[in-house]
């Protein structure tokens, strides 16, 4: 049902305005345009799961993986369903903060696709928890220094959520940085897929910004941990639509060649590459329903989100490889969709956490939770 809905009321969009031009971009690491997510705001599907009181359409969080899964099934340039993702996002975090300044400045005109944010944390070979970047207050507001290596959506970013460590209390905090602000710098970075995405480089040299500006006043990683709770289960929730999608090309794209007689649709081995997709498909949407159930008993979001993003990560990329081997040369020739998909694909070794990372934190937390139940009474 939700598939023929989003069929309805997006199906046309995505087909026409979104995704012609997708090789083109990728070609030339061009971003989504600017109009593309005000279109996709004035069908509503941009705010679709923001709050009503925001202007968005309230859709729960099972309805938004579901057509969040549709989405990136019909959209052919998956940075579409990455970027849909973000905005909204960080504008709720605003909102949440209940600051009417906030709110009117930046959370309303990005659920209004008129502003795009994207988040900016990562600092190449800084450790998590020990950023470079850093905030110094002052009179009348504060100052940022530091580099942010690789920020997703920045080349069309309007503010940033810059993520940078307090000198004087060491605590991680949240600053809106716009791009006009003296001593910005943004840089387009290349990248081997995902190249519509926009990614930039970040340089603050003394940025100056008012106190109006703190979004995090507090526990900044905190609130990073928490944005990504709901980030890994929504990527999750898009791989499983673009592996049908790109399943489904590779069917089509199987179902008029033979090798040694037979059709190549009834050889044993292409079978089993095809049936190994189809399992990781379902194992992926079963996790995001998993998410979804956990969502509903109130257990911990996050430790489920990061297993569902991992799973399904590891299942689009094996996916993109099984593709390319059935497909033989097709497989590896820029003219057919499958090599854009698996250097899209690998995007997601390091997305919302390094996978290694995610599965150190899933068995950390594991004996965590064994520590804390009846199971090990020594332990505690
Ligand atoms: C497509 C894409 C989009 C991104 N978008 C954003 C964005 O919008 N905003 C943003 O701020 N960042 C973004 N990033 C950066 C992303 O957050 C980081 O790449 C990610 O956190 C991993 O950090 P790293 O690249 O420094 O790798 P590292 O963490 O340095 O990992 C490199 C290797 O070191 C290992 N390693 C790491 N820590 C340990 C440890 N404690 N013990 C043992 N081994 C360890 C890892 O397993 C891995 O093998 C993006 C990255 C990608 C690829």
């Amino acid at each position: 049902v939700i598939g023929e809905e989003v069929e309805r009321r997006f199906g046309a969009f995505l087909r026409e305005r979104v995704n012609p031009g997708a090789e083109e971009r990728d070609r030339d690491a061009r971003p989504l345009p600017t109009e593309i997510f005000l279109e996709a705001a004035r069908i509503g599907l941009w705010g679709l799961a923001s709050p009503v009181s925001l202007g968005g359409g309230g859709l729960d969080a099972p309805g938004w993986a579901a057509v969040l899964e549709e989405i990136a099934f019909h959209c052919v340039d998956l940075p579409f369903s990455v970027l849909l993702c973000a905005t909204p996002r960080i504008a709720a975090a605003l909102a949440a903060t209940g600051r009417d300044d906030l709110i009117r400045r930046y959370a309303l005109p990005m659920i209004r696709g008129e502003r795009i944010a994207a988040l900016a944390l990562h600092e190449e070979g800084a450790e998590p928890l020990a950023l470079g970047t850093v905030a110094r207050e002052t009179a009348d507001g504060w100052t940022i220094t530091g580099e942010k290596s690789l920020v997703t959506g920045g080349m069309l970013a309007d503010p940033f959520l810059v993520m940078a460590r307090d000198v004087a209390s060491d605590d991680v905090l949240g600053f809106l940085v716009e791009p006009s602000d003296p001593g910005v710098t943004r840089t387009a970075v290349r990248t081997l897929g995902a190249r519509s995405c926009g990614f930039a480089r970040l340089s603050l040299d003394d940025v100056r910004v008012g106190h109006d500006r703190v979004a995090c006043s507090a526990d900044g990683l905190g609130w990073v941990n928490a944005f990504f709770a709901q980030r890994r289960w929504e990527e999750a929730a898009m791989l499983v639509g673009a592996m049908r999608a790109s399943f489904e090309a590779c069917v089509r794209g199987l179902r008029a060649r033979s090798r040694g007689g037979r059709p190549l649709l009834d050889q044993p081995n292409v079978q089993e590459q095809l049936g190994r997709m189809v399992s990781g498909i379902a194992s992926s949407r079963a996790l995001v329903h998993e998410v979804m159930g956990g969502l509903a008993r109130g257990e911990d979001l996050a430790a489920l989100s990061t297993v569902a993003k991992h799973h399904a990560s590891e299942r689009a990329m094996e996916l993109g490889l099984s593709v390319v081997r059935v497909q033989g040369a097709a497989g590896y020739v820029s003219e057919h969709p499958f090599e854009r998909y698996l250097r899209d694909a690998l995007a997601m070794i390091c997305a919302a956490g390094h996978q290694d990372s995610l599965l150190r934190e899933m068995g950390e937390q594991a004996v965590a939770a064994l520590d804390r139940s009846d199971r090990f009474p020594n332990a505690r």
